[in-house]
C-alpha cells in the first residue's frame, strides 16, 4: 500500500509499504480522510519527538476493512474514528485518570504507523464508531474537536460567560463553536487573517479583531472596549508567545486562561506574578484530549459542529509529502488527505 513516511527530520516521502494485518485486539481500517495537522509539519522540522521511520497522520477516519480475532462490538464495513493517543494504563497518571499524562504514552501517527496511508491498524480500545451517513471526511475532526473539547471542560463556561479565542486556525474555529454551544454570549476571535475573522463570525464569534491592526487589549478590555474590564475565559490557540502574554491581560479578574496552543520547548512568555495573584486568574494549560473523543464524534455525528467549512482542500497521498514539508497557505485552514 503506499504511505507517507518520515525518515529522518526533513526527510518524508510517499513509498509502497507492506498492508498491514490486524493482531487479535485490532481493527484494520481504510483510511477514508486524514486531517494535516500543525504538529505533523514540528515533527517533519525535528521540533517535536518522535521515533522515524513512521507513516505519520493522528486525525483520520475510515472504515473498518478486517477485524481480529479477539474484536467485539464493530464489523466489517463500520465507519470508525480513531483516537490516536494510546496510554499505557498502569503508570501513575494512568491509575489517577490522566491518560493525557500518562508516562510511556504512544499516539499513532508519531511513534506508530499513522493515517496518512491507506490503511492503519486501530487498536480496538481506540476505535469510536461513527454514522454510516456521516460524510467521510468530517470523521477526520474528531481528534482535534477532543482536544478543543478538554480545554473546554477545564474553562468551565457557564451559560452567559464572555470568552475570547486567540488564533483563527482549525483549533480556535472549532473553539469558538463550543464556546458557543456551551451558552457563552460574547466570543471575540483575534487573529489576523481576515478570511479567517470572517469566516470565525459565520462560525459563531461576536466580535473578531485582528490584533496586527489594533491594541488588543485596548480594544477588548479598555473602558469603551469590547468587555471593558477583561473576559470570563480567554482561549491561548495560537501558540506564540504574544499571545501568551495578551491571554493574562484579556481575562478579568477572578478569571481563566486555556493555554491550548503549544509554544516551542524552551520559549519563554513575560507576566506578572503580582497581577496573576493580585485579580486571582486560573491559568490552565490543555494537553490532548483524556476522554473526550466519544464525545467529540457524537457532536460531529449530531452535525452542531460546522465542519466543511474548516476544509481548505482535499490532497491526494501522493501530493501530502510536499503539504507538510511547507507551511500552510495563506487562508488555509483544514488540508485533507484523502487517499482515495
Ligand atoms: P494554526 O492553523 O497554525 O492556527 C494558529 C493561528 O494563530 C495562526 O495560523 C495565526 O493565524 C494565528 N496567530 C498567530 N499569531 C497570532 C497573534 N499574534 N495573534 C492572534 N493570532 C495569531 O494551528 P491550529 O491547528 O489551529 O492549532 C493551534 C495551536 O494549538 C497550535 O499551537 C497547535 O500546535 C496547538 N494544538 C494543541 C493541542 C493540544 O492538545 N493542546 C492540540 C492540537 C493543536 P493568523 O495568520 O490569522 O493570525
Amino acid at each position: 500500500m503506499k504511505a507517507v513516511r518520515l525518515e529522518g527530520v526533513g526527510s518524508i516521502a510517499l513509498r509502497e509499504v507492506g498492508k498491514p494485518a490486524a493482531g487479535p485486539d485490532d481493527l484494520l481500517v481504510r483510511i477514508e480522510a486524514c486531517g494535516v495537522c500543525g504538529t505533523d509539519r514540528h515533527l517533519f522540522h525535528g521540533e517535536f519527538p518522535c521515533t522515524p521511520p513512521v507513516t505519520l497522520g493522528h486525525e483520520f477516519s475510515g472504515i473498518v476493512e478486517a477485524i481480529g480475532t479477539g474484536v467485539s462490538g464493530f464489523s466489517v464495513g463500520d465507519r470508525v474514528t480513531g483516537d490516536p493517543n494510546i496510554a499505557c494504563g498502569s503508570c501513575p497518571h494512568c491509575h489517577a485518570g490522566r491518560i493525557n499524562l500518562c508516562h510511556n504514552l504512544i499516539a499513532i501517527g508519531i511513534r506508530r504507523d499513522g493515517g496518512f496511508a491507506e490503511y492503519v491498524v486501530l487498536p480496538q480500545k481506540q476505535a469510536f464508531s461513527l454514522p454510516k451517513d456521516l460524510k467521510p471526511t468530517h470523521g477526520a475532526f474528531c481528534e482535534p474537536l477532543g482536544c478543543c473539547l478538554h480545554g473546554l471542560d477545564l474553562a468551565q463556561i457557564r451559560p452567559g460567560s464572555s470568552v475570547a479565542v486567540l488564533g483563527g486556525g482549525v483549533i480556535g474555529l472549532l473553539t469558538v463553536q463550543l464556546a458557543r454551544l456551551a451558552g457563552a454570549t460574547t466570543i471575540i476571535l483575534s487573529t489576523r487573517q481576515a478570511s479567517r475573522r470572517a469566516l470565525a463570525e459565520e462560525l459563531g464569534a461576536t466580535a473578531t479583531v485582528d490584533p496586527s491592526a489594533c491594541d488588543i487589549i485596548d480594544t477588548v478590555v479598555g473602558a469603551s472596549g469590547l468587555m471593558p474590564g477583561g473576559v470570563n475565559v480567554v482561549f491561548e490557540c495560537a501558540g506564540v508567545r504574544e499571545t501568551v502574554e495578551q491571554s493574562m491581560r484579556l481575562a478579568k479578574a477572578g478569571g481563566t486562561v486555556v493555554v491550548v496552543g503549544v509554544m516551542p520547548q524552551g520559549m519563554k512568555a513575560e507576566f506578572e506574578p503580582f497581577d496573576l495573584l493580585f485579580r486571582e486568574l486560573r491559568v490552565l494549560g490543555s494537553f490532548l484530549n483524556p476522554f473526550t473523543h466519544r464525545r467529540a464524534a457524537d457532536l460531529i455525528a449530531s452535525g452542531a459542529i460546522e465542519i466543511d467549512k474548516l476544509i481548505s482542500r482535499h490532497v491526494t497521498l501522493e501530493e501530502a509529502a510536499a503539504v507538510i514539508a511547507n507551511p500552510p497557505a495563506p487562508g488555509e485552514v483544514k488540508v485533507l488527505v484523502v487517499p482515495r
